[in-house]
């Protein structure tokens, strides 16, 4: 055994991965259970999807389930979502069903995973291409990079659209309007701020939500919230997986065209 064939194999594959992304169909940022939903479906289908997230780990907030109890609730509507990322669940009460949230996130991974999402971990998005009126591409730079502050500058990898799945932080929908004299698709322009906490009327406000906010760049999950003015819901996550499955359709219009 050479150390040195082991290290050729990881760069190697990387370098091809990254290839494969410079140019995608789709590029959504975070990889929340909305972001991963989306990303599968559309990879199915046969398109180039990379997902870019910040942190070690993807899954976003669902590890944690509600404050540490390790279990989600998924309302029956988004039952056949489960079923398609083959999710184990079981009927709770007569709408809703309970989901352990470490084979929730898990399920999400590995499902985007083997239709061929190309996810890159520890990868922070950190401003977007705008060509044309229309955002075109993401630059993208290490997530170490930022928590050691080091002057190193990011590369660009291009898109046909790019998705806010960054959940709270809406940080892409936040960087592109602060940095730019730029009118979104919402009620004052700008990105409204998310509301306090109705889970009935924010799960349903997700899905409304869930469209293009500016030419080439669409939002989904609990960005949604945040851009659009919603209210948030807590550890239930039917919206979540229903938003991924429309954006998925969205995006297959846009990028078919
Ligand atoms: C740490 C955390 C704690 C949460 N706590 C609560 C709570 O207490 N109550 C509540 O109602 N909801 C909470 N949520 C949200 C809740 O879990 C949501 O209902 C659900 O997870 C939202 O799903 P989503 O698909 O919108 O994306 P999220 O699950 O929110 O995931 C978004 C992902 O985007 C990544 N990301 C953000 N910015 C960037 C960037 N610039 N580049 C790359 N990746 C990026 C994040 O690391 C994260 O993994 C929390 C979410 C997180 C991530």
């Amino acid at each position: 055994m050479r150390e040195i064939d082991i290290t050729r194999g990881i760069v190697e594959n990387h370098v091809e991965s990254l290839y494969r992304s410079l140019e995608s169909d789709v590029v959504i940022v975070g990889a929340g259970p909305s972001g991963l939903v989306a990303a599968g479906y559309l990879a199915e289908k046969g398109f180039n999807i990379t997902i870019l997230e910040k942190r070690l780990a993807p899954g976003g907030g669902i590890w944690g389930g509600g404050m540490g109890y390790k279990y989600v609730i998924i309302q029956k509507e988004a039952k056949d979502v489960l079923e398609d990322f083959g999710i184990p669940s079981r009927p709770y009460q007569d709408s809703y069903y309970c989901v352990d949230s470490i084979s929730f996130a898990s399920g999400l991974i590995f499902g985007a995973t083997k239709r061929g999402v190309n996810i890159f971990n520890i990868t922070e998005c950190e401003d977007l291409l705008v060509r044309n009126g229309r955002v075109a591409g993401v630059v993208v730079n290490s997530s170490l990079t930022g928590i050691a502050h080091l002057p190193v500058d990011p590369l660009t990898l291009e898109a046909r659209a790019v998705v806010d799945a960054t959940g709270h932080e809406h940080d892409v929908v936040r960087t592109f309007s602060e940095k730019n004299d730029v009118t979104l698709n919402t009620p004052t322009g700008k990105p409204v701020g998310e509301r306090s906490m109705f889970a009935e009327t924010a799960e349903k406000a997700v899905v409304t939500n869930t469209k293009e906010v500016y030419p080439g760049l669409f939002v989904c999950g609990m960005s949604t919230a945040a851009v659009y003015g919603g209210f948030r819901m807590g550890p239930i996550f039917g919206g979540m997986l229903l938003s991924g499955k429309k954006l998925s359709g969205l995006l297959e219009e846009c990028c078919s065209g």
